[in-house]
């Protein structure tokens, strides 16, 4: 697991495995680990940073979505306080189950054994509206729920670190992925940019590629984000594939990637038949 980002009091570690990041916090009152995953080994080293840093100091971790690859490693921090939306708390028991169910497949399809239990978040702070602040000593979380890629996402800005750690949005390696809907995911960016423009950040963590302190680029990546929903929604719309497919022309993995284009591709026709059969403008 390499560290893609260090300064004073963060390190950003990257999996091997879909360029996913897992983000140490240490301040004077806190150690706040941010979905530590993927495989054995990585989650074991971030356990050893924690506990190496700890000393007298509350251990939180932080889910940003439900996903199985960012809740892959919780059962390795079982005295951890944990932060996540109320969303992904009251997920059904069939969805949470499925969501382990994942984990089990990966780890079955590669052979992959786990020193700690595959068991679901079991959330202690619950995030239930935009602008939720928790504040520890002179650090201050503050947290905004940012569903569309799934129903359950957080984003959340540490101060006075000025950091944005952002889920699974603003990626400079993926283009959205829509799971849950995609005018929430337009919602969403639209917050993101206000969320921005509030806090000034000096670094913006996405949940999968490259971190970035430039706040052009932040803005790029959003708008990156934008353009592409609103090409693909008039690409489906229209059923126009050769549009559809030059959306992803330049993608990289693009083995990979096309099937969550093309996931995309079928969120969206189900959004514009329901809204046809609904009868109302298409909402943006
Ligand atoms: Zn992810």
């Amino acid at each position: 697991m390499k560290i893609i980002h260090q300064q004073q009091s963060l390190t950003v570690y990257q999996s091997a495995l879909y360029m996913t990041n897992s983000i140490v916090i240490e301040t004077p009152e806190l150690v706040l680990i941010v979905d530590p995953n993927w495989l054995p080994q990585e989650v074991e080293k971030l356990r050893h940073h924690a506990d190496w840093v700890l000393g007298d100091r509350e251990l939180y971790v932080l889910f940003t979505h439900s996903d199985y690859d960012h809740i892959i490693g919780y059962g390795a921090f079982p005295t951890a306080k944990v932060i996540a939306s109320r969303q992904l708390h009251n997920q059904p028991e069939q969805v949470k189950q499925a969501i382990l169910e994942e984990i089990r497949q990966f780890d079955d399809d590669y052979y992959v054994v786990r020193p700690y239990p595959i068991v679901y978040p079991q959330v202690d702070i619950m995030i239930e509206e935009d602008g939720h602040v928790l504040e520890v000593g002179s650090t201050r979380l503050t947290f905004y729920l940012a569903p569309g890629h799934t129903n359950d996402g957080l984003i959340t800005v540490v101060d006075p670190l000025g950091i944005v750690i952002a889920g699974d949005y603003l990626s400079d390696i993926e283009f959205p992925y829509m799971y849950h809907s995609s005018t929430e995911y337009m919602r969403t960016l639209l917050k993101a940019d206000q969320i921005i423009k509030a806090h000034n950040p000096q670094l913006l963590i996405p949940g999968h590629g490259n971190v970035t302190a430039d706040q052009l680029e932040m803005e790029q990546r959003r708008l990156t984000a934008e353009d592409y929903i609103v090409r693909m929604r008039q690409a489906v719309s229209n059923n126009d594939q050769i549009v559809m497919y030059s959306l992803i022309a330049d993608c990289p993995f693009p083995r990979n990637m096309r099937r969550y284009h093309e996931h995309n591709k079928r969120l969206l026709e189900e959004e514009i038949t329901f809204t046809k059969i609904h009868d109302s403008t298409l909402p943006l």
